[in-house]
């Protein structure tokens, strides 16, 4: 299906005509209404689906420019793994207006991401350990936080972060909207689906 069957902005269109996207791939075909529609989402879909476009269209749809908070926040099992969707974010949100996204991942210096969340921005792109140290300092606000998500969720639990995910949620506004989105649906996948997701839709491809 063509991306122009969707209610994207016209900014959001023409740029994925630019960027040569021209057909919508199967999770976000699937995944692109229920998100659109204001749904939670949960999507199993591999690394080459298109799935950092899919949610990016989503939370860009949401996206309040004018408005200098933190509206989005995608966690993400790796730093290698979140500079490529802030990259895709960004792509994807050219011809929007000054749209910043911010990446907080550990093993980077805190000064330079301190100063940064000062300027303000309205997606965050992070790993959990760094998330979580910003909220208990302070320096990052979640509470006007519109969607959440999780990116390879079922490598953020392997790998421990259980228990960020946790404290970093806590610090969001229940009426968010959340996206899940995994390789594979194992058990803890699922409790946190379980926990953290309103009904969700969803999508295997
Ligand atoms: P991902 O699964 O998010 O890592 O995306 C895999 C690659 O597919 C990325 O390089 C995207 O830029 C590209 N891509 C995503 N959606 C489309 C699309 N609808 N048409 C063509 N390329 C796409």
């Amino acid at each position: 299906a063509d991306f122009s069957a969707l209610p994207l902005a016209p900014e959001l269109l023409a740029n994925l005509e630019a960027l040569g996207y021209q057909r919508m791939t199967p999770v976000q075909a699937e995944g692109l209404p229920p998100m659109l529609a204001g749904r939670d989402l949960i999507a199993q879909a591999q690394t080459g689906s298109g799935k950092t476009a899919a949610f990016g269209l989503g939370l860009l749809s949401r996206l309040e420019v004018t408005s200098f908070r933190v509206q989005a926040l995608v966690l993400c099992p790796t730093r290698e793994l979140a500079d490529q969707v802030a990259e895709e974010l960004r792509r994807l949100a050219r011809l929007l207006a000054n749209v910043k996204v911010l990446t907080l991942c550990g093993g980077a210096a805190l000064g330079p991401q301190l100063s940064s969340l000062a300027h303000g921005a309205h997606i965050v792109v992070g790993t959990p350990g760094r998330v979580e140290e910003h909220l208990r300092k302070g320096s990052l606000n979640l509470r006007g936080l519109e969607t959440l998500v999780l990116d390879e969720a079922d490598r953020m639990l392997d790998m421990g972060f259980q228990t960020s995910l946790e404290a970093i949620v806590a610090e969001t506004p229940p009426r968010r909207q959340t996206w899940l989105f995994s390789a594979t649906y194992s058990e803890a996948v699922k409790a946190v689906a379980e926990a953290l997701l309103r009904e969700p839709a969803r999508v295997e491809i």
